[in-house]
């Protein structure tokens, strides 16, 4: 897999992120990358996602499919489950909360090594 274009721009209009599948609003930064693997194509996430996806190193998770966006909030949960309680976690699971929790305790570890 090759790439060929990475950029963080800002989004004039809105998009969808392909990590978690929501939106990504007019005027917020994120992140396009041009790959090329069997075709060419583009792939556009919030920089939170990204954030996570390279924290979690999910990037070495790849099996023969690679991580996609389904894999990706699997990993979010299972990472969610590991660092709270089962109850905590099932609640965050339950809401849809896990990117924006999972994106918190990542940056609160950060900031305590
Ligand atoms: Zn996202």
């Amino acid at each position: 897999m090759d790439i060929l274009n990475d950029k963080i721009r800002k989004a004039n209009k809105p998009h969808k992120c392909d990590w978690c599948g929501c939106e990504i609003a007019k005027g917020e930064e994120y992140r396009d990358t041009t790959l090329v693997n069997d075709g060419i194509y583009q792939w556009k996430s919030h920089l939170k996602c990204d954030y996570i996806f390279n924290k979690l190193n999910m990037d070495s998770y790849d099996d023969a499919d690679g991580v996609n966006a389904d894999t990706y909030r699997e990993y979010v949960r299972e990472y969610i489950q590991d660092e709270l309680n089962m109850e905590e976690a099932e609640a965050i699971i339950c809401d849809g909360s896990e990117i924006e929790v999972a994106y918190t305790l990542l940056k609160r570890e950060e900031a305590t090594k």
